[in-house]
């Protein structure tokens, strides 16, 4: 775990009108950033946002055709960034670290959970 600059995208269509990817909220400006590959980000996502683990596949797949221009049900290949909006509330039921959207939109270094170990079929 580490503070990084990165440039991620931040879900939008997954979870409409910036509401939270749990418990749908609006105008929510807190999110998690993930970093790694898409079994990474669904397991991360489930346990992040307390949503379900199918919930959680779902929201990654729909934030990697639309933010990342992806195949629909597909996912880049190896290691990739998203954000997903998580409000304070759904945050402090999970112990997860948020970050502020408006600092990590300026580029500066905000927390980001990382994925340690490439899996079996990174490209690298
Ligand atoms: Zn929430």
């Amino acid at each position: 775990m580490a503070k990084i600059a990165g440039t991620f995208k931040v879900t939008k269509a997954a979870a409409p009108f910036e509401s939270c990817v749990a418990c749908f909220k609006g105008d929510t400006r807190t999110a998690v950033m993930l970093e790694g590959e898409a079994e990474f980000h669904i397991a991360a996502l489930h346990h992040l946002s307390g949503i379900p683990l199918e919930q959680a596949d779902g929201t990654v797949l729909v934030a990697a055709e639309h933010e990342l221009g992806c195949d629909p049900g597909m996912v880049p290949a190896g290691r990739f960034q998203l954000g997903f909006r998580l409000c304070t509330d759904c945050a402090a039921k999970t112990g997860a670290t948020i970050v502020d959207l408006k600092a990590a939109e300026k580029g500066e270094p905000v927390f980001v959970y990382q994925q340690l170990l490439e899996g079996p079929y990174s490209s690298g």
